[in-house]
Order: structure tokens, then C-alpha cells, then sequence
């Protein structure tokens, strides 16, 4: 009765099926001190059974032991290093691995029984990998989520990420009422004022300036059905201005792209392959799962090669690494092309070869194009640093002509749950239209957000938040009061996956579809109905939708069809610019893994973890360290435009010189501008520092 796993323990399964309702056990009974693993998983040590499948977990899945056995016979017990907790990506496993109430769930801990439990199918809004989940329900409210089987998608696992982020559902920060902002002051309003307005100040603007005066921005985490009805609502009013590629750096290669970037196979293959690239890839924190995918083919002997601006502990054997600052990564990429164009006696495309001209081979470079030429089942991927990368096209024609040299697949880490649907049903700016980026830098009257916090979601927050200051109309479609209360006009509240039914498309080409697991919340409203509304009210043709079955037809009568056509990775040239580097130091602006979306941000628990707190500091190398004066710990000034922010400074010898990882998608960064470019970083004074902490008091 007082043990959390009453109910699903199998331990209590066996007894109970043996029959004996009472222990036989008369000796003294031992007591285990319970040890802090941190803030996602409890312990009862006491109840531990040294089974030991806690510890395997590390060592075969997730790649790190940070469980162990200490201790023999009756002192024998389960423990972390001392003075250390768990911190893996995948540390929310050990407690479904648990038989027994040893480690269970801090979150949940306490508030139900599974008995009281409903259980119902979903599907992770994250990341591109498209986990499937048993959301577990109880009045009306997601009480868990735990992993559902599926061997071709997550097997049995989940990252904490996709099990955790549910507190964000029920976070006080929703937004339950649709709000207006009349003389600056925020008041709550029926459906109807709201939409009225909206669609009264979408209209006068397209009247008075056109339909390019507005802009759209959603994104990638929104359903197909949403961003469906978010692009034909846009060109609808004459607007070609929508964008889901919010943090996408470079959009140079907009017109020249063949189809929806996606995975280049099926997640299940990547254990086949014998020799990868990845590119430009916080492997661990943005693809927790595919990243146990390549832990198990390095295992068995696949090669992973990459190329990435910090030398982050991957978990796994590398074959080969070439760490470079974020401006020198095509010139990276260039080398590797340029040594597999020697090996394999072929020529380099037009405009790589151009670029390559210049381009000097290092050792590891060649190491790179040896292991991809040596080897028949090879791979390219691009991860999303590379998707953010300031030369993103640049990188992308340069990895397509290492791919097609090698006889390798190319392929992209998907982002976020529907980067893939967004291309498929076009929620992408039209021909000669504006990207995200430059529908914020080039201001529009009026905008059309989607699921977006600017100052979170952009590549450029300072440009982001400018831009939507200075409109005449900000419509925010929202889960959740935020930021954008500043620059927004009319918050109208929208359900998030759990409330709606909708579909993701995975980054390996995978239609799934998802039915509401609660009712939403107070009253929120699918925004598939929102946009719908909206349709009408605006008087547009082919809104008439009764269901989500009618959304999901006006897009296609065969959607797994239609994305079957859609998928390609092929990029014409583009001009390739090999610039030296900056002699300023530059930032390196990746997006922490509890940061990427709008309700994994609002979890409170993975907040408090350690991978949360290191992103909120900045990351300088010992040298640099010691070259500013700087010791861990201490403050340091950050300006980049015209913003700046203190930080702690952290020690992080992952960091490539002449660089300092500084991350996007955090309120605690949002008044610096571009996720890569120059900063300057100055030491705060002591004084200084003591007034900021007085402040914040
Ligand atoms: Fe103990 Fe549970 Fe780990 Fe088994 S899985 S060793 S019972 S803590």
C-alpha cells in the first residue's frame, strides 16, 4: 500500500500468482540509505533486488554507467558516483526496467494509481524520430507518458525528453481564454470578438498593402492538418510569406531544393550501415534514440565519422572527428569532398569544385573519405546544427557531392515532429516570397503566429522580437501565455497534441496518426478548427470542414502517397563561399535539448536537470578562460548586435578555440541576435556582478 509501484511491480505480480499473502521472511530485515539521482527519478533503495538490469541499461543502452553495483553480500547495493546523479538523456528507461518499487518516477510519484489510469496511443511532438507513447490519463488530465513498442521507431525506449515534457501540459502558463490587448491592457474575450478581430485586421491590412504585407510563421512541431490550413488560409489572402523553418540560418537554397529533406531510409536501416558522416550534430540531445541506434551499429562495428563545432562525449566510438569553428565547417566539409573526389579519381561538381580549389587536406579529413570510400553501405547526414548553419547550402550541396562520390545515401536528421509534413503540405514560403528570416528582418505589417515564442523559436531572437514590435497586428495561435503578450495584439488559445487529433510525419517519410487523449483545456480549441473559422469568417473558398477526416482529404485522399513523392534530398548548386574566419570570437548558438519546444520548456523536472542547468551558463575553454581572466563560476558579459546578457561562465573544453557556446531557445539569451555570428564576452567585475544578483533578489 505505501509503494508507488503497487500494481505494476512484478515482484508483487509473482507473489501474488504463488499464492502467499503473508512473508515467511522472520530475520531481521536490512535498510538501504535512498540516494538522490536527481530530479526525474525516486528511489527506495530498500526494495532493490540487485538484479542489476538498472546498471545494463547504462553500459548497453545508453552508453554511460552512471548506476553500479557497490558493496558484497548483504552490503550490496545499487548507487551513483558519489556526489553525482543521473544525467543521461535516456535515464527515465531505468525506472519501466525497475521490477520493483526500487526507482520509480519523481514526477508521478504519488499522484495516481495505475488502476485509475486510462491509457492512449500517441505520438512524441519532439523531435523527427516520432517515439510512440501511452499517454496515461486521469480525469481529464495526462498523469504519464510511457513508451509503446515499436522496433522500427523507438523499440521499447523513450528519451527522457518524450517521457518528461508532459508537466509542460499542465502548466499554470496556459492559455485557457482568448485574450485582446485593447490600449495595452490585456482582457479575456469570447471565441467570436476574437476572430472577428482577427480577421477584420488580416483583411484591412491585405486591402490597404497587399497580401505580401503579411507573414505566417508556425512551427514544425504544429500537425499537417494545422499547417495545411495555416498555408491555404495565407495564400488564401494573397500570401506567399509562410515559414515552419524558423531556426533555419540560411535559405539560399529555397527554389533549388528537389523535395522535403528527410532521413534518406528507414530508421531501422541505420544499423546496416558500415560507414556514416554525420555533420553539424548534437547527436546525443537532439536524436536521443537514433543516437542509441548508431551506439549499437558502432558497437558491431559501423565507422561514425563527424564533423561538428564542439567535441561533445557522443557515447560511442568514433572512428574519426573533425572539430572546427562554425565558419569553418564548409570549409570542412570541402576538404572531406576533395579527398574522396582523389580517392575515387572522380570529379567534383561544378560548384564544389570551384570552392574546393583553395581547400588544404588534413589528416582527418582524408581519414573521413578513406572510411566512406572504404565501405560498400555508407551514409551522409546533416543534423540540425548543420540545418542551422549560416551556410546551410552551402553545406547541403557539399554533403551531396561527398554522398554521391562515396556511393553514400544523404540524409537530414529531422528537427522537430513534422519538418517533414511542413514541406509536404507546403507550409513554406512561395517562389520569390520570403523565409522566416527574412520575413523578420524585412518587417511585415501583419503577422500569423502558429505555436511560435519569437524570442525562443528564431534564429535571429533580437530581429524576431523587433519585427513583431514594430507590426500593426500580431496574431498569436498559442498553448501557452508567454513572451509574446509583448508584441501580440490577440492570443487566441490552441490545444497541444494531447488535446487534438492530428498527424506527424516523421523524419524517415512515416505517416502517424493521433487522436486526442483529454478534452482541451478550459477553452482551447484544436487549431485545425481555429484556422477553419478564421477561413470562413475571411470568406474563403474550401474551408468547409465538418472533421479532421475532411482536412486530412482536402490534402490528400492517399497522404502516405503523397509523402512518398514528396521525399528527396536533392539540392541544385548553389554558390559556395569559402570566407576566412572572423578574428572576433564566435558564437556557437545550438539549442539545449530541454529548450526546443514550447512544452518541454515548461517541464518543470527536466528543468532542474543537469543538462538544463549547463545550458544556462556559457561554455569557454580552459585557454580562453585563462586568456580573459576568467574563472568557473564567475559572470561574463555577452554582446552580440545590439543586446547583451551575463552568464556564469562554465568551463567546456568541447569548445573549439575562438569560440563560446552560448545557447539559443532560452529566455536567459533571447536579447542576443543570430544563433551564429560574432560576440564579444567581457569579464564582470565583482561588484557588478553582486548588483545583478541583488536585482534578480
Ligand atoms: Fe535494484 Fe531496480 Fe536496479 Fe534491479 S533495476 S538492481 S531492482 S534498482
Amino acid at each position: 500500500p505505501i509503494c508507488d509501484q503497487g500494481g505494476e511491480c512484478q515482484l508483487q505480480d509473482l507473489a501474488v500468482g504463488y499464492g502467499k499473502s503473508a512473508s515467511r521472511y522472520q530475520e531481521d530485515k536490512r535498510v538501504v540509505v535512498n540516494k538522490d539521482l536527481g530530479p526525474l527519478i525516486a528511489t527506495d533503495m530498500t526494495r532493490c533486488i540487485h538484479c542489476t538490469r538498472c546498471v545494463r541499461f547504462g553500459q548497453e543502452v545508453a552508453g554511460i554507467m552512471e548506476l553500479g553495483m557497490a558493496g558484497r553480500g548483504e552490503h550490496a547495493e545499487i548507487l551513483a558516483f558519489v556526489g553525482k546523479t543521473v544525467d543521461s538523456e535516456l535515464s527515465g528507461n531505468v525506472i519501466d526496467l525497475c521490477p520493483v518499487g526500487a526507482l520509480t518516477s519523481k514526477p508521478f510519484r504519488y499522484t495516481a494509481r495505475t488502476w485509475e489510469l486510462s491509457r492512449r496511443k500517441s505520438i512524441s511532438p519532439h523531435d523527427g524520430l516520432g517515439a510512440n507513447l501511452v499517454v496515461q490519463v486521469k480525469q481529464d488530465r495526462v498523469m504519464r507518458v510511457l513508451p509503446r513498442e515499436n522496433e522500427a521507431i523507438n523499440e521499447c525506449w523513450l528519451s527522457d525528453k518524450d517521457r518528461f515534457s508532459y508537466e509542460g501540459l499542465n502548466s499554470p502558463e496556459r492559455l485557457t481564454k482568448p485574450m485582446l490587448k485593447q490600449g495595452g491592457v490585456w482582457r479575456e474575450v469570447e471565441w467570436q470578438v476574437a476572430l472577428d478581430y482577427v480577421a477584420h485586421g488580416l483583411n484591412d491590412i491585405r486591402k490597404q498593402h497587399g497580401g505580401a504585407a503579411l507573414g505566417a510563421l508556425a512551427t514544425p512541431h504544429q500537425t499537417l492538418e494545422e499547417l495545411h490550413l495555416l498555408q491555404k488560409l495565407m495564400r488564401g489572402l494573397g500570401c506567399e510569406n509562410i515559414d515552419t523553418r524558423l531556426r533555419q540560418g540560411d535559405s539560399s537554397a529555397d527554389g533549388k531544393l528537389a523535395g522535403a529533406p528527410w532521413l534518406g531510409m528507414k530508421i531501422a536501416d541505420i544499423a546496416a550501415l558500415q560507414s556514416v558522416l554525420i555533420v553539424g550534430s548534437t547527436l546525443r540531445k537532439d536524436h536521443a534514440l537514433l543516437a542509441t541506434r548508431f551506439r549499437h551499429a558502432a558497437k558491431n562495428g559501423q565507422q561514425v565519422n563527424i564533423v561538428h563545432v564542439a567535441d561533445d562525449e557522443l557515447l560511442l566510438p568514433l572512428a574519426n572527428k573533425l572539430i572546427v569553428a562554425p565558419s569553418a565547417m564548409v570549409d570542412a566539409l570541402a576538404q572531406i569532398a576533395k579527398a574522396l573526389a582523389d580517392i575515387k579519381s572522380a570529379p567534383l561538381s561544378q560548384a564544389v569544385a570551384a570552392a574546393c580549389a583553395p581547400v588544404q587536406i588534413g589528416e582527418a579529413a582524408r581519414a573521413i573519405a578513406q572510411s566512406l570510400a572504404a565501405k560498400e553501405k555508407t551514409a551522409v547526414f546533416l543534423g540540425n546544427l548543420a540545418q542551422h548553419h549560416p551556410a546551410y547550402a552551402a553545406l547541403h550541396v557539399i554533403a551531396q557531392d561527398i554522398a554521391r562520390l562515396g556511393g553514400a545515401t544523404l540524409g537530414f536528421l529531422g528537427e522537430a515532429a513534422n519538418s517533414v509534413g511542413a514541406a509536404v503540405v507546403n507550409a513554406l514560403p512561395g517562389s520569390g516570397a520570403l523565409c522566416a528570416q527574412d520575413m523578420l528582418s524585412q518587417p511585415r505589417k501583419a503577422y500569423v503566429l502558429l505555436g511560435v515564442e519569437a524570442a525562443l523559436d528564431c534564429y535571429d531572437a533580437q530581429a524576431a522580437v523587433k519585427a513583431l514590435n514594430g507590426a500593426d497586428l500580431v496574431v498569436v495561435l498559442s498553448a501557452y501565455k508567454h513572451g509574446g503578450a509583448d508584441y501580440a495584439d490577440v492570443m487566441l488559445p490552441i490545444a497541444p497534441f494531447t488535446e487534438t487529433a492530428g498527424i506527424f510525419v516523421s523524419t524517415e517519410g512515416r505517416v502517424q496518426a493521433f487522436n486526442g487523449v483529454v478534452k482541451p483545456l478550459g477553452e482551447a480549441r484544436p487549431a485545425w478548427k481555429v484556422l477553419r473559422m478564421l477561413g470562413s469568417l475571411l470568406g474563403l473558398a474550401g474551408f468547409e470542414f465538418d472533421s479532421i477526416e475532411d482536412v486530412r482529404n482536402d490534402i490528400s485522399l492517399d497522404i502516405g502517397a503523397l509523402v512518398a513523392g514528396k521525399l528527396n534530398n536533392a539540392i541544385g548548386d548553389v554558390r559556395i563561399v569559402l570566407g576566412a574566419p572572423p578574428a572576433a570570437l564566435q558564437r556557437i548558438g545550438e539549442v539545449p535539448i530541454y529548450a526546443a519546444d514550447a512544452i518541454v520548456r515548461r517541464a518543470t523536472s527536466l528543468q532542474k536537470s543537469a543538462d538544463a542547468r549547463a545550458a544556462l551558463c556559457a561554455g569557454l575553454s580552459g585557454a580562453l578562460m585563462e586568456k580573459l581572466g576568467v574563472v568557473e563560476g564567475s559572470m561574463v558579459r555577452i554582446t552580440q548586435g545590439t543586446g547583451a546578457v551575463m552568464l556564469k561562465a562554465r568551463r567546456d573544453d568541447a569548445v573549439p578555440p575562438g569560440c563560446v557556446r552560448v545557447a539559443a531557445g532560452l529566455p536567459a539569451t533571447s536579447a542576443l541576435g543570430a544563433m551564429f555570428g560574432v560576440v564579444t564576452l567581457e569579464r564582470v567585475m565583482a561588484a557588478e556582478s553582486q548588483q545583478q544578483a541583488a536585482e534578480q533578489i
